[in-house]
């Protein structure tokens, strides 16, 4: 394999990578989104980011189609799963609002160093198309990292509230 072509794979499974960690996304937000009761800032905000995750797939996919590429499901499905495994094993948890806020905002940093990596990477080998759809992915990511910053104080000291009443406090 030549260079180019290497590089060219690499970025491509960058991508799959990506695609499969927004699949991984969805799965994580859903079952938050069912089990959430009396933290309403997060649920607004993961309500927007699910729509966010949804249309940044369709980016991804309009880049693999730019390129006469596609999405590997295999991946997609296997992320998918692991997403739903940890929502699940939240959920038995007293502090089960504090672990998935914490979960969400460490999954949108790393959303965030997997976008400026490939947003490098696209540089670099000039697919100078799939930049913008790539940073505009990033952006969103950013926002809401900087958003789950904010609520994660507001959404711990409701739940030590509900806790010293004797009140449900882990949705
Ligand atoms: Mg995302
Ligand atoms: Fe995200």
């Amino acid at each position: 394999m030549d260079r180019n072509t290497e590089t060219r794979d690499t970025f491509l499974a960058g991508l799959r990578n990506a695609h499969a960690m927004e699949s991984q996304a969805l799965s994580v937000m859903q079952p938050q989104l069912n089990r959430l009761e009396h933290y309403p800032e997060l649920r607004s905000l993961l309500e927007q980011h699910y729509r966010e995750t949804e249309g940044q797939i369709a980016r991804l996919d309009q880049i693999f189609e730019g390129l006469g590429e596609s999405a590997s499901s295999l991946k997609d499905s296997a992320l998918s799963a692991m997403g739903a495994m940890q929502a699940m094993g939240h959920s038995l948890a007293s502090d089960e609002i504090l672990k998935n806020t914490m979960a969400d905002y460490m999954f949108e940093h790393f959303e965030i160093a997997a976008y400026t990596a490939l947003i490098t990477m696209a540089q670099t080998e000039g697919m100078t198309s799939a930049v913008p759809l790539l940073q505009a992915n990033l952006e969103e990511e950013r926002r809401c990292a900087s958003s789950l910053y904010e609520i994660i104080p507001v959404v711990t000291e409701r739940f030590m509230e509900r806790l010293a009443r004797g009140e449900k406090a882990n949705v």
